[in-house]
């Protein structure tokens, strides 16, 4: 098969993906095929932005690619900030600012189920597609840990006493909602080049 564009320059998620994948498809981050754009998200939603960054790259650059967009959604806030997790504190991105005023919304709230979802989309020779990948946890009320990146300190899933960010990479590549999501991306790839060899 050939390399498959991921349409990110998020150098975490590209590791992430690229180790969740292992060898079973080769794939490659934006810098690799000349774009350093910072492709629009300004959908209403995962699914919208995720095909919104895939589009972009399948028009200019011609190539079959996927992109993901991920949510943080928190019950007691009503699902924030989902869609709008990337700019919660505004612009510029900044994921500190970000943590602290999810904090700040969550203080003194005793329900802090909280859960990420990716979408990713898909396009492949001009037809799209679609996977949801979920992890349900929870949020605590300070920081634990220095790996990944985002909302990763504040989150622990679900089954762990320990958030993402003190989770080995192994661990969390093995059960997130990115995991999720590229595991079904994976198979479906994986069932078309079996059908396409039959
Ligand atoms: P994106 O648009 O898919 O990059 O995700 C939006 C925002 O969600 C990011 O800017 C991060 O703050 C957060 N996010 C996405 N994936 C993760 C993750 O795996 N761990 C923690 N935060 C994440």
């Amino acid at each position: 098969m050939d390399t498959l564009v991921f349409a990110t320059n998020n150098k975490h998620k590209l590791d992430e993906v690229t180790a969740i994948l292992k060898n079973s498809v080769a794939i490659a981050g934006l810098s690799e095929i000349g774009c350093h754009t910072n492709i629009p998200e300004t959908g209403h939603s995962l699914q919208e932005n995720a095909l919104q960054k895939a589009l972009f790259v399948y028009d200019n650059y011609h190539c079959n690619c996927f992109a993901d967009d991920t949510g943080l959604e928190v019950e007691a806030l009503n699902e924030e900030p989902g869609v709008y997790s990337a700019r919660y504190a505004g612009e510029p991105v900044n994921f500190e600012a970000n943590i602290d005023k999810l904090l700040d919304n969550l203080r003194g709230i005793t329900n802090r189920k909280a859960r990420f979802r990716t979408i990713v989309a898909l396009i492949m020779d001009n037809h799209n597609f679609f996977f949801e990948g979920i992890i349900n946890g929870y949020i605590l009320t300070e920081r634990k840990g220095h790996n990944g990146f985002g909302y990763d300190s504040v989150f622990v899933p679900d089954r762990y006493n320990e958030t993402f960010a003190e989770l080995s990479a192994d661990i969390k590549n093995t059960v997130s909602h990115r995991a999720k999501a590229i595991n079904q991306l994976c198979q479906f790839l994986i069932n078309k080049s079996n059908n396409t060899i039959k």
